[in-house]
């Protein structure tokens, strides 16, 4: 079964109903070229680099051949587009099909911007190649972050134009998931399937992504609700304690085994304010920086309603449990966060006031427009000229009470150092640098400033004392950040 390339597909999700997907083969393109490829993430896969490498890889990832074992689809599902429920699918993505690798996991490998299909209503299946190299930047360095997400193993260039606001280089992106299975799929199958369809695909979700709970549990469709839920807390905090802004969290966008999925708008937040929106389209901030947690807790809620069905006979009694999965998980959200934090500055134990204490040091940073990243990151290196707070009285003050706090701490001052080490990331993919090795990339055909992007995204924890290009915020005179998708 396996192949040279190191191919080894099953396909389960063509097992499925056939209303949760149309078979569509990809779109071949002119004249593919390999711009980026994920060494690393192929080995790791289970396949063999050298024969994905230059033309023959290419041509796999345009979608020109089809891996050995491919079942091409595109994915149906519906979802809330700014609290507004809409029909949606794969309108440019093609699921390849699941790469079994040897540790014995199963992953899909989709192409996006592959082309047409059935879902794609008035789009033209493709995408330009700023944004996919873009999606490659960001969900690597997530994953260096230590930030469950989808991951990317291959841009290439498909020698043809897409238009958009002008002629843009199209480009399709190789990406790689525990599933794309999203609360939006869910909510597909609630609005136009049966019960029975709906429990096949409940019934598949806890299989591929919880496999600790019994298929024989009577509530295995509650605890579904409840590890989803655990895992999107997590998710959200891990977002909050770096400042990465989604950007789009529509519920069609958000997954159920708890990757971070659709780097279309997202940024990394460079001076703290919560209120930060970076999405052209999120013009009354609905997915705002400091919103994102309670997003996450309204598309929970959806996902619960499109659940309601299968978690008890009595509907009234369904909506009570689901009600409490839904306080539980802002329950779990705050403690995810707050363990967080209290990591970030350094203390291993808990106690009351903590929370004050993280509260007045986040209120001071917006209040003066503190670096989110660099005061951290100074906090970290004991540096705190670095943090933009160090003229405050309120803040040498603040900064008094955290050391009489460390002290309480029975740690030493090294095991104090390293987890702030840990907690802290040095380097944070900041707009400007993407924008610049994008910039390189697209414009002069040059990816070496991408490359060394990349490297230098690669261990975001290495912390040196020495200032550099990739620790540099913007410039205080640079135009307030904005993005598109
Ligand atoms: P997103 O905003 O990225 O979550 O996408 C919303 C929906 O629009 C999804 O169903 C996408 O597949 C679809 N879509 C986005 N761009 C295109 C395109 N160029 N052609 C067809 N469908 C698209
Ligand atoms: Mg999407
Ligand atoms: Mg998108």
């Amino acid at each position: 079964k396996m192949t040279e390339a190191g191919w080894n597909f099953d396909n389960s999700y063509a097992r499925l109903p056939h209303l949760l997907f149309e078979k569509v083969d990809p779109t071949p393109v002119k004249a593919p070229k390999l711009v980026a490829f994920n060494e690393s993430l192929a080995t790791s896969l289970g396949l063999n680099k050298e024969a994905l490498q230059h033309q023959a890889g290419a041509e796999i990832f345009a979608g020109n051949t089809l891996p050995q074992g491919a079942a091409p689809l595109a994915q149906a599902y519906a979802g809330h587009q700014f609290g507004h429920l809409t029909m949606l699918g794969d309108g440019r993505a093609i699921l390849l099909g699941e790469q079994m690798t040897s540790a014995g996991e199963r992953v899909d490998v989709q192409l996006k911007g592959a082309g047409r299909t059935p879902y794609s209503r008035r789009g033209d299946g493709r995408a330009t190649l700023g944004p996919m190299l873009r999606e490659y930047i960001i969900s690597e360095a997530m994953h260096a972050l230590g930030i469950p997400t989808t991951r990317s193993l291959a841009v290439v260039t498909t020698g043809e134009d897409v238009v958009r606001e002008a002629m843009l280089p199209g480009a399709v992106l190789t990406r790689v998931a525990q599933s794309h299975l999203r609360v939006g799929t869910f909510q597909f199958v609630a609005q136009v399937g049966t019960i029975d369809d709906l429990r096949t695909l409940a019934d598949y979700a806890l299989t591929r992504h919880f496999p600790e709970i019994e298929a024989a549990d009577e509530q295995r469709y509650l605890a579904l609700l409840q590890a989803v839920c655990k895992r999107q807390a997590a998710l959200i905090a891990k977002w909050q304690l770096v400042g990465f802004i989604h950007g789009v969290m529509n519920t069609d966008n958000m997954t159920i085994s708890g990757e971070t999925i659709d780097y279309g708008p997202c940024a990394f937040m460079d001076t703290y304010d919560s209120a930060t929106v970076f999405s052209s389209i999120d013009v009354h901030g609905r997915y705002a920086y400091g919103n994102q947690p309670q997003i996450g807790a309204w598309n929970l809620a959806r996902f619960a309603e499109a659940l309601l069905p299968l978690l008890h006979e009595d509907q009234d009694e369904a909506v009570k449990r689901a009600e409490a999965e839904i306080s539980r998980y802002a329950e779990a959200f705050e403690a995810q966060w707050l363990t967080g934090m209290r990591a970030k500055l350094g203390l291993l134990r808990e106690e009351k006031e903590d929370r004050a204490l993280i509260n007045e040091l986040l209120t001071l940073m917006q209040k003066h427009e503190a670096d989110f990243t660099n005061t951290f990151r100074a906090l970290t290196l004991d540096d705190v000229n670095e943090a933009n707070l160090d003229n405050q009285p309120a803040f040498k003050e603040w900064y008094a009470r955290w050391q009489t706090r460390l002290e309480r701490e029975q740690a030493s001052a090294a095991d104090i150092e390293r987890l702030m080490k840990q907690s802290n990331p040095a380097v944070i993919p900041r707009n400007h640098q993407v924008e610049a090795a994008l910039k390189a990339a697209v414009e002069e055909d040059d990816t070496q400033v991408m490359t060394q992007l990349l490297a230098a995204l690669d261990t975001p924890f290495a912390h040196t004392c020495e200032k550099t290009v990739y620790t540099a915020p913007p410039l205080a005179t640079a135009p307030p950040y904005r993005t598109f998708c």
